[in-house]
């Protein structure tokens, strides 16, 4: 009878507990927040044995490592808030196939509400409430936690977690080889165990943040200057379009099969180069953006040691900077020179079309509005000198491809309406991001017009390059911002594209032919700073002309 009321009680938790509390939750976050791991190891074919001995390692690894912290008052908000994120990241990963590693908490941070709103949907509203809320609802009703001793408490769950550590370590071993093999093949699976991901993403970040030095970023290129330039030349101008989501693959210049470049296609071979073999520093904009404007090049370059930029040096050598922003800001790279968002428009100049903006968003073209009056509101001794203007675009951002692009311009039908990709066929997603490079194709060719308008002022040119790729269903994936080592064509190959007039100076300056031999030369995000310095004719200790793509076919 004592062993039946033992047995009885055994299976009743106290569910005041907070160690009962914490195995609850991570046997439910292990289990069900995890649908999209089980979910992959099943397309992968390892057997339900395996599968149950790895969900069953999930699940005493959560719970070992939250034991640590299962502490009255505490545990509950920390469950609670781990139930939610567990919930939110089981919809995403699931969704779009995403992976949840230290940089995708750098890219949340950065992000804007428009962004955010983007990927708001239903589906995750019913994930949060019925994986996440409604066992967080519960937690929080228990009753308070029974008194215990410090010590007998911390023994207690130091206990807890050595038992979970040794759970998982027998399951480990009893599926070794499988295990080792699997984890070695498909490296994104340690991404998607949640919300282990989450506590290990956010924690990395916070370290990284606390250790770093806060304070002015690293000054480069102190002896930043001008070459001299001819008697009478124009100074030279440079429109630097920095792209956003665009996958070199589906650009039509680039040999993809659908018109995607009608417009810039017209343009005379002699002036216009697409550069087919191109990649990007990172897969994600917080972290390709820093690195394509620094020196130092995708090896070298370190988010941790924050350090001037292009235009920081450009702008030292004399010539005059202007950053205009479509996009959610300029990640710091425009904090000392001029900059402006689409939306802020300077003294003098017409109001924004209306149908080129609607509530807080605008179509790239707005990128072209006012351009004469942002240009005189800059030093006139520094025009003299040459200027360098940086156009951010929103390009091809997801997962809401339908709304870059305006009603007038979707020459690619029907496309996906939704911002849950996979409920749409794959055709559909395709048309939607198609529609989304006509749309900058069309804008990259009236900036070429504009330039055009400069010429008799300015040696005007353009270098439009995109920031990362993007996958479109291929192999499950969506979107962006696998791990690099991981990530596939898709996210990595950009498009980069260079206009040069023939008549300009800067072309007279190069031998003929050599730009076309550019074509299909590998080149990468490295290249950038390198480039914009040679094209500007400033130099610095920083600048190497071997990374300087026209350096070679100079005169
Ligand atoms: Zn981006």
């Amino acid at each position: 009878m004592l062993l039946l009321k033992r047995l009885l009680a055994w299976f009743q938790p106290d569910t005041s507990r907070p160690l009962t509390q914490t195995w609850l939750a991570a046997l439910w976050m292990g289990l069900l927040a995890n649908w999209p791991l089980w979910k992959q190891l099943q397309t992968l074919s390892l057997g339900l044995g395996f599968t149950l001995a790895f969900a069953g390692m999930v699940t005493a690894a959560t719970g070992a490592v939250l034991s640590l912290l299962a502490w009255p008052r505490v545990i509950k908000g920390v469950l609670a808030l781990l139930l939610l994120t567990g919930a939110a990241l089981a919809y995403f990963i699931g969704t779009y196939g995403i992976v949840f590693d230290p940089s995708m908490v750098v890219n949340m941070v950065q992000t804007d509400a428009r962004e955010t709103r983007d990927l708001l949907s239903w589906r995750l509203l019913a994930s949060l409430l019925v994986l996440g809320a409604l066992p967080a609802w519960w937690l929080l009703r228990r009753p308070p936690a029974p008194a215990q001793g410090l010590g007998k408490r911390l023994g207690g769950n130091l206990a807890a977690f050595a038992l979970g550590l040794t759970v998982m370590v027998l399951l480990a071993l009893s599926v070794f080889a499988t295990l080792s093999s699997t984890m070695r093949n498909n490296k994104s699976l340690r991404y998607m165990v949640t919300p282990l991901n989450a506590v290990y993403s956010v924690s990395a970040v916070a370290a990284r943040n606390l250790a770093g030095p806060k304070g002015p970023p690293a000054v480069i290129g102190a002896d930043a200057r001008l070459l001299p330039r001819a008697e009478g030349a124009k100074p030279p101008l440079l429109l630097l379009v920095v792209g956003e989501t665009a996958r070199s693959m589906n650009f039509s210049l680039n040999g993809y099969a659908r018109p995607t470049n009608p417009e810039l296609s017209r343009l005379p071979a002699t002036q216009l180069f697409s550069l087919r073999d191109v990649t990007s520093c990172g897969t994600a904009t917080a972290a390709s953006l820093p690195c394509m404007f620094s020196p130092l090049g995708r090896a070298d370059f370190d988010p941790g040691t924050p350090q001037e930029n292009l235009l920081d040096v450009l702008q030292r050598a004399g010539l005059a900077v202007l950053w205009v922003d479509n996009q959610s800001g300029c990640k710091g790279l425009c904090d000392r020179v001029p900059n402006s968002f689409t939306t802020q428009l300077p003294a003098g100049a017409a109001p924004l079309p209306a149908d080129l903006c609607s509530g807080d968003e605008c179509f790239d073209e707005a990128l072209l509005h006012a351009l004469d009056q942002r240009i005189a509101a800059l030093d006139p001794e520094r025009l003299k000198r040459g200027l360098v203007l940086v156009m951010h675009q929103m390009g091809s951002h997801g997962p809401a491809y339908f709304k870059r692009s305006p009603p007038d311009l979707k020459p690619f039908q029907p496309e996906c309406r939704s911002n849950e990709l996979q409920q749409c066929p794959r055709e559909q997603v395709v048309n939607g991001y198609d529609n989304t490079l006509a749309t900058t194709d069309r804008l990259l060719a009236r900036a070429v017009a504009w330039l055009q308008t400069q010429q008799a002022r300015f040696d005007a040119g353009m270098l439009y390059v995109s920031d990362h790729g993007e996958s479109l269903g291929e192999n499950g994936l969506y979107l962006h911002g696998m791990p690099y080592a991981i990530a596939p064509d898709e996210q990595t190959h950009v498009p980069m594209i260079l206009w040069l007039p023939e008549d300009g100076a800067l072309a007279a300056s190069l031998k003929p032919d050599c730009l076309a031999g550019l074509r299909d030369k590998p080149a990468s995000h490295d290249n950038l700073f390198h480039t914009a310095m040679g094209w500007m004719g400033a130099r610095a200790d920083v600048y190497k002309a071997e990374r300087d793509l026209l350096a070679g076919c100079r005169r």
